[in-house]
């Protein structure tokens, strides 16, 4: 695995939108959410080889609500902030509004304009790595983490 050079990432990251890059760097540093729950009603690691990102999604979930949502793991400053980001976004929320949530993120981060940014709160900075396609998978590991630990509660049919 070759890991992209740093310089690099410094370089895309100061071409993002600075009030963007505030919000990225600022759930880097302050992680929502970073711990583990010990008895998830679901749990789910991925990885993300073209950059080295790993993330672990704990979620408790009753009566088809995120009650609790746990994130850890290691990478860039895009892949953690944006599972902080997500945390944030789908606590309290039911399994359908959270299913809603990963199509409209995952939609802006393949270019759509036609997402509901209120919905989507801090997560709207990450339009920013939009024009850096490497980086967008950085952004979207804990989305398409979080769909797999949904799909396995659900049995596949999410
Ligand atoms: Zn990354």
């Amino acid at each position: 695995m070759t890991r992209p050079n740093e310089d690099e990432y410094a370089r895309q990251e100061a071409e993002i939108d600075e009030l963007y890059r505030e919000v990225i760097l600022d759930h880097y540093r302050h992680p929502r959410n970073r711990a583990s729950i010990e008895s998830p009603t679901v749990s789910r690691q991925g990885y993300n080889p073209l950059c080295g990102d790993e993330i672990v999604v704990d979620l408790l979930v009753n009566g088809g609500v995120v009650e609790d949502v746990a994130v850890r793991g290691g990478g860039c400053s895009i892949s953690q902030s944006s599972a902080s980001m997500m945390s944030e976004a789908i606590v309290g929320r039911t399994v359908d509004e959270v299913e809603s949530l990963f199509g409209g993120f995952t939609a802006m981060m393949r270019g759509s304009d036609d997402v509901d940014l209120d919905l989507l709160g801090d997560l709207e900075a990450l339009m920013g790595v939009r024009k850096f396609p490497v980086r967008v998978k950085c952004a979207t590991l804990a989305w398409h983490t979080l769909r797999e630990a949904l799909q396995e509660l659900t049995g596949g049919k999410a």
